[in-house]
């Protein structure tokens, strides 16, 4: 648990104190090991509650759904500065409504990797903290780089691209491997084998939406599964009503989803979400060179036309 740097928390103050914001979300110390709590300060007696760590890992964009029309600052890191570059695409908020503070993400650290790697259930982690790069969980010491969650280990963006005050170093590694060595192997199955991989991922998804309330992006005043005029669908959990959520909200994804992780991480039952929003992520990428959150100006691909787009898809 690290309070922020002394130059940050002052201006977080000031901002406060100024006017330019009314509320800062950040991070702070929580009561779940591993695991810092969002922090709402509206006061400039609160800012000295922050921290920065490999703890925070909740994608503070998605606050923003809520916040609209209100003056607020935010501790971004790299995928979550993309997610607020995707917002400012489609004209959610303007640079100039919010104020943030980028960290140069050294990785977050996944819960469950570390219970595997101790060979315990999660819930057996009763206390642990960080001390450097290492994890400590009783006597037991774990690297931070060896228990990073998969989309951290293969970031190449940990810097972020919009920020109005940065801290922390840059970091000095490499991405493990290929960020979608897990969509190419299923790209290499048979489309029976695809839909069979799909549904049986998808078969313990209860609906609860968590999915959808954590995601940035997904900030429709109305949702297509809260509809009744016309209804969607029945929101039960009969396969064809959890495949059909599943296909509609990645869909809606499409050329948007920067990857941050942010739904899989809230799924309470599990399911790799990342299998379907990055093969989505990596065709933007191979058809259409394009990487969502990268630049405010860039035109998503749903959103232009190019004479050489593929149009394989058109009979
Ligand atoms: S995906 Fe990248 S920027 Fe986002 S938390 Fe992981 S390392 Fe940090
Ligand atoms: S769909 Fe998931 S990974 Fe993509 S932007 Fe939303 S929360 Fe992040
Ligand atoms: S968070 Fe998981 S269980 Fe809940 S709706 Fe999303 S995929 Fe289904």
């Amino acid at each position: 648990m690290t309070p922020l740097p002394e130059p940050i928390a002052q201006q977080i103050v000031a901002w406060l104190g100024s006017g330019e914001i009314d509320l800062f979300i950040g991070y702070e110390a929580g009561t779940v090991p591993l695991h810092a709590t969002p922090a709402f300060i509206r006061k400039a007696g609160e800012v000295s509650r922050l921290i920065w760590d490999a703890t925070c890992e909740t994608n503070l964009a998605a606050y923003l759904k809520n916040l609209r029309g209100q003056k607020v600052g935010l501790m971004v890191k790299g995928c979550d500065a993309r997610a607020i570059v995707g917002l400012m695409q489609e004209r959610q908020w303007r640079r100039e409504e919010v104020r943030l503070v980028g960290v140069n993400c050294p990785g977050v650290v996944d819960r469950l990797a570390v219970a595997e790697r101790l060979g315990i259930g999660v819930e057996e982690i009763e206390s642990a903290s960080l001390e450097g790069d290492r994890v400590r969980v009783g006597d037991i010491t774990l690297a931070i780089q060896d228990v990073l969650y998969p989309m951290c280990r293969t970031c190449t963006m940990r810097k972020p691209v919009l920020y109005d005050v940065l801290m922390g170093p840059e970091f000095q590694g490499s991405p493990q491997g290929d960020p979608f060595a897990h969509v190419r192997e299923m790209e290499a199955l048979s489309t029976d084998e695809r839909w069979a991989c799909f549904t049986a991922e998808v078969a313990r998804c209860t609906l609860c939406l968590a999915c959808r309330n954590a995601c940035p992006l997904c900030y429709c005043t109305q949702c297509f599964v809260e509809r009744t005029q016309p209804a969607w669908f029945t929101p039960t959990t009969a396969p064809e009503d959890v495949q059909f959520y599943q296909v509609v909200r990645t869909f809606h994804l499409a050329g948007r989803c920067v990857g941050c992780g942010a739904c899989t991480r809230a799924c309470p039952v599990g399911i790799d979400l990342r299998l379907f929003l990055d093969k989505l992520r990596l065709d933007a990428l191979e058809l259409f060179g394009y990487e969502a959150g990268v630049s405010v100006e860039a035109r998503p691909p749903l959103t232009t036309y190019r004479e050489d787009d593929p149009n394989d898809f058109i009979l």
